[in-house]
């Protein structure tokens, strides 16, 4: 799969020809940033409004026991004022947000620069009347809904530090990141529609703070009216109270290293860790990267399916299109319903030019069959983008062809929660695309592939081993929330001098970059060092599987062997037939070596909420350890796990 002679996509010339950036730019302005690091990013940061111009651009310490990360740190600027007000003169009625709701029988709502600036104004003034001031934290518990973005907007203009919390998540979830940051106020609504079906916030609210402090106070927004219990000492009614408050809000000057907000990562390595970003560089990271990644120009329609309770929400919702002076659109509900077709009616109807989504999607669509897509007319799409896990060339391809028509460039974008932004991807009018690569780093940033046991940089091309990068990037976190050792510890202990990005990664012939998955996913069989996608990606080119996980167990002979937990098709029947048919199948693709030692059928996998496979559970169930499962709270459903467990031995 990942090498050279990967079937390669060159960008069309028309692509070529209106991007930002092409072949020759990338290559002068990628030299320029790793040569003059802070010439090129004091440059790049001149795309935001300070309210006070920095004068140092970066001071930064990987030294494990004295690790401090600062961007233009003597620089004041407010992020909101950056997002809304500097637009307002050039593009005040241009929409900022098309929010479609959930249900495709109610109205779209498309919010100019004008209305956003006077929403968000009014949530900072009811905020600040609950007593809320610079470095407060506010917990944002809340359904896709618009008032999420005022929300957000609305603490960084008066230096409150925000944490979106899912709104999948339970109560205990809620709880636990209330209490994690000592939030002054929780913002929610009374219920967040989803897929057909009402989840009830506030209720959920109720629990949660039920294991608060008592001086947490609850703004509810209403979204659909529907009957909340009320508790007159704590709970305040967000309708009410804006329609009295003032549309006019100045925004604080806030210090560059100050933090923007403190946001969970998904937890599929272990307990989630509340990563802190700041203001000047975050900005900074989330437009450069946003305007160049998706080629984004006046008049596009940019969507990003993500929910805003994940970094890509942050970043690529919010943050990074809002300070473009872009248009974002915000979907309340999921791909599937009322039918598989919702994404794209979406696309036809607002006439999306950027779409944005992730591997998981992608495959959940795929198994639905292509004619939800082709009904549609998707010939306003320009670009498409995929982030989260690592894409398998079977997804890539139905992605590119059925989706692009085979015209969109695919924008493969590898980052983390702590990177604020994209690390890696290959840029529309710059690239050749190679399906499942994430090819080119992006300014700024410096991959280099460590020998995992030596700790040595591997030069030269092909190479395979630890992704780690050599220097800071402006949307680099900064510490995890109150625990900077455990900060230290996770990203700069074990390959001192280096951000260690907790990746596997290989740089094939060519000097193009491959994701493999999780360090922690590598299993290494009878010598042989194998990274766990690459399996999962031969087992799902096989027409009667639908998903598939592999991780390691402990073997006797072979030191670990291959246990394959798979999904199969719909309609499909498991059989030992068929599990000799897999191992036959999977020898053939990769090789003997990667021959299947177990495959257990599984009618669900565990994952994320944000869709991601935990291998870490599936690694306990294969080895036995029934007993340590570790934070199993962002699970989207625990039952799959217990089911996995009945059905260990019938494999
Ligand atoms: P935790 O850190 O709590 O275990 P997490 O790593 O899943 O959770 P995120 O920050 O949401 O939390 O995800 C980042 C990870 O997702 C990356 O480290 C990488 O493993 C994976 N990833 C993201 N985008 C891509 C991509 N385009 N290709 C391959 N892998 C990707
Ligand atoms: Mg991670």
């Amino acid at each position: 799969m990942s090498d050279a002679t990967a079937k390669t996509y060159p960008p069309s010339a028309d692509m070529v020809a209106r991007a930002h950036v092409n072949a020759q730019t990338y290559d002068k302005m990628y030299q320029a940033s790793v040569t003059d690091t802070d010439g090129f990013w004091r440059e790049q940061a001149q795309r935001i409004d300070w309210i006070k111009p920095f004068t140092q651009v970066r001071d930064v310490n990987f030294d494990l026991g004295s690790v401090s990360i600062n961007w233009f740190a003597d620089g004041e600027l407010n992020v909101s004022a950056n997002c809304i007000d500097r637009h307002l003169e050039t593009r005040g009625d241009q929409t900022a947000i098309i929010w479609e709701p959930d249900s495709p029988e109610d109205a779209a709502k498309h919010i100019s620069y004008r209305e956003l600036h006077s929403a968000t104004c009014r949530m900072a003034n009811v905020l600040r009347d609950l007593g809320v001031t610079k470095g407060d934290r506010v917990i944002i518990y809340m359904p896709m809904i618009p008032e999420a973005a005022y929300a957000m907007l609305a603490c960084a203009r008066i230096g409150a530090i925000h944490s979106i919390v899912f709104a999948g998540f339970s109560p205990d979830a809620l709880a636990a990141r209330v209490n994690g940051c000592e939030a002054k106020v929780v913002i929610t609504a009374d219920e967040a529609p989803r897929g057909g079906k009402a989840t009830p916030l506030k209720a959920n609210a109720d629990k949660a703070l039920a294991q608060c402090d008592a001086s947490v106070q609850c703004l509810v927004v209403r979204r659909t009216n529907g009957d909340v219990a009320w508790n007159e000492a704590r709970d305040r009614d967000y309708n009410a109270l804006a329609q009295d408050a003032s549309d006019k809000c100045e925004p604080v000057a806030m210090g560059a290293e100050d933090p923007l907000f403190i946001l969970y990562t998904s937890g599929s390595t272990g307990q989630p860790k509340g990563v802190v970003h700041t203001t000047g560089g975050y900005i900074t990271y989330a437009a450069l990267t946003h305007e160049v990644t998706f080629d984004y120009h006046y008049g596009d329609v940019y969507w990003c399916t993500a929910d805003v309770g994940w970094v890509t929400g942050h970043s690529y919702i919010v943050y990074g299109p809002l300070a473009n002076g872009a248009t974002t659109l915000m979907f309340e509900g999921v791909p599937t319903y009322p039918d598989a077709s919702r994404f794209w009616q979406v696309c036809e109807k607002h006439k999306v030019t950027q779409f944005y989504t992730a591997p998981t999607a992608i495959r959940a669509l795929m198994g639905q069959g292509k004619e939800y897509v082709t009904k549609s007319d998707l010939s306003s799409l320009r670009i498409l983008g995929t982030v989260g896990e690592p894409i398998n060339p079977e997804a890539w391809n139905w992605y590119h062809e059925v989706v692009g028509h085979g015209r969109c460039p695919i924008v493969d974008t590898w980052w983390q929660t702590e990177t604020g932004g994209h690390l890696m991807t290959p840029l529309p009018g710059a690239h050749d695309m190679k399906p499942g690569a994430a090819m080119k780093p992006f300014f700024g940033i410096k991959p280099v592939i460590l020998d995992p046991t030596s700790g040595q940089e591997i030069d030269g091309n092909p190479a395979e081993g630890v992704l780690c990068i050599a220097d800071s990037w402006p949307g680099q976190m900064r510490t995890i929330w109150g625990d900077h050792e455990r900060f230290e510890k996770t990203y700069f202990a074990d390959y001192p001098g280096y951000y260690f990005t907790g990746d596997g990664c290989k740089r094939d012939a060519d000097g193009d970059y491959w994701i493999t998955g999780r360090v922690d996913d590598v299993i290494n069989v009878s010598g042989h060092r194998m990274g766990t996608a690459e399996v999962e990606s031969a087992l799902v080119a096989h027409s009667k599987v639908a998903e598939a996980a592999v991780v390691g167990y402990p073997h006797d002979i072979k030191g670990q062997g291959i246990y394959c937990y798979v999904t199969l098709m719909s309609g499909e029947e498991p059989s030992e037939d068929l599990r000799t048919e897999l191992r036959n199948w999977v020898r053939q693709e990769i090789g003997p070596i990667a021959s299947p030692d177990l495959i257990q059928w599984a009618p669900g996998l565990p994952k994320t909420r944000s869709g991601k496979i935990m291998r870490r559970i599936l690694r306990k169930i294969a080895e036995d350890d029934f007993g340590a499962l570790g934070d199993t709270s962002t699970l989207a459903d625990p039952s799959v796990v217990d089911d996995l467990i009945d059905n260990r031995m019938n494999r």
